[in-house]
């Protein structure tokens, strides 16, 4: 017979620490697209003026992170060599 011993890690999502944030936005009605950027306010303020000019009201707003996955109580990075975000 085969023992095995299982054992519960509390794991948590945390940012990482070499990256921000970037928002994106997509005219629903037509091809514009807002320039990505690190700042949202920016972003909005982008759609609102593509909605003075167009009438356009919708649209598809994105934001990209990158997270981790660490164990609850260690560093905030994990120890994998490949936890580098990839290049831009
Ligand atoms: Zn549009």
């Amino acid at each position: 017979m085969t023992r095995a011993i299982v054992r519960h890690v509390v794991h948590r999502i945390t940012e990482h620490p070499d990256t921000e944030v970037t928002y994106e936005a997509d005219c629903l009605h037509c091809g514009w697209s807002a320039t990505p950027s690190t700042d949202g306010p920016a972003v909005n303020l982008a759609c609102m003026e593509h909605s003075g000019k167009s009438n356009h009201r919708g649209f598809r707003r994105t934001m990209t992170g990158f997270i981790f996955v660490v164990r609850d109580g260690k560093d905030d990075r994990p120890a994998c060599p490949q936890a580098a975000p990839p290049a831009p």
